[in-house]
């Protein structure tokens, strides 16, 4: 184990409040920070996220070195109860987030995402679009739970950085090449979509709603509007190993326009194959492990898939990747790979 990188075994997490202050993450934080705690509250119906009294935890060890918190997630693309602010603290709610005296904050509201441009010029995009709200705080902690995803092979603190504090466009453009889809056979020509495009990308014509592929910003409004829904992302236009790439390219945007000052805190707990975003998830592949913690998050996504790979799985012996055993057309260290190469060429 690197000595920056430290581990709690999940069986000693009732140690939690002495590990968070072994493993550093209080030195970066100075009396009156405004502390971000960048969190997936998950889907309505999954039960994979992080136990809500761990994250309190935090929140009380950061307010009694004198800093506020908030926990905050961003509104996704897709379609469910997250997409909108006011279903999304429903499921914040629901899952017992709004009552560990930590205040929640959902960025990326439908009508008011504020959206910063960073010039990255790397190999898949030359600049990435991030939701000013993390860029807005004085320090921004990653609370992740560790899991598996279908394109992604894992999804670790990266993933939650990269995805999770993208704006509407920038998640649209980590995940297609394309512009959306309309099935025609949905679509009422209502017009609402184009009356939402940003682009004037779409125009109506006899009662059918067509993309112009040139205007189109790829912002995925059209997408949430659509009361049919008829139109819909190409997710596979963008391939696992690329998509991995592309989601350290915005990792690595928002890392160094914050300048650093991120810190990685991955729990390896409920190991589903699945994204949080599902609401009916796969059940584990292994017992929970611990809590993994440290300032280089692709180090932090590397020890904790090593951990999940020590251990002996329900489906799969000790040594044997769980995640690439449960899918094994989709990679899991490309992530990392890539990752290694970006963020040590600063
Ligand atoms: S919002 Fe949906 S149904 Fe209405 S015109 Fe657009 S694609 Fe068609
Ligand atoms: S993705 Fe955005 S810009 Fe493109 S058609 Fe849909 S609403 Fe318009």
């Amino acid at each position: 184990m690197s000595e920056k990188i430290h581990f709690l075994p999940w069986e000693r997490k009732e140690e939690f409040r002495e590990f968070l202050k072994k493993c550093g993450v209080l030195d970066e934080i100075r009396k009156g920070y405004r502390v971000g705690l960048k969190i997936h509250f998950g889907e309505k119906g999954n039960p994979h996220y992080i136990p809500p009294y761990l994250v309190k935890i935090v929140g009380e060890v950061i307010k009694d070195k004198g800093a506020k918190c908030w926990l905050i997630d961003s509104n996704v693309l897709y379609r469910g109860m997250r997409a909108r602010t006011s279903t999304h603290l429903e499921v914040a709610k629901e899952h017992g987030f709004m009552d560990i005296g930590i205040p929640v904050k959902i960025a990326g509201d439908f009508a008011q995402e504020r959206e910063k441009e960073v010039i990255v010029n790397l190999k898949h995009f030359r600049k990435v679009y991030i939701l000013e709200d993390f860029l807005e705080f004085d320090y921004l902690i990653l609370l992740t739970h560790f899991k598996g995803h279908a394109l992604a092979g894992i999804g670790g603190s990266i993933k939650n950085l990269s995805m999770g504090c993208a704006s509407r466009k920038g998640k649209y453009k980590m995940h297609s090449k394309m512009v959306p889809q309309i099935k025609k056979e949905l679509c009422i020509g209502c017009e609402t979509c184009a009356k939402h495009c940003p682009g004037e990308a779409i125009k109506v014509k006899n009662g059918k709603a067509k993309i112009i592929e040139e205007k189109c910003l790829g912002c995925g409004e059209c997408i949430q509007v659509c009361p049919t829904k008829a139109i819909s992302i190409p997710w596979e236009s963008v391939k696992s190993e690329e998509f991995q790439e592309r989601l350290v390219e915005y990792a690595f945007g928002i890392w160094k326009e914050r300048k650093g000052s991120i810190f990685a805190i991955n729990f390896l707990h409920s190991l589903s194959p699945d994204c949080d975003c599902l609401s009916k998830p796969a059940p584990p592949l292994a017992p929970d492990i611990g809590i993994v913690a440290g300032k280089n998050i692709v180090e932090v996504d590397e020890f904790s898939l090593k951990k999940t790979i020590e251990v002996k799985g329900y489906h799969a012996p000790e040594g044997v990747d769980k995640f690439l055993h449960h899918r094994p057309n989709i990679p899991t260290h490309i992530q990392m790979e890539y990752g290694k190469k970006l963020f040590t060429s600063l």
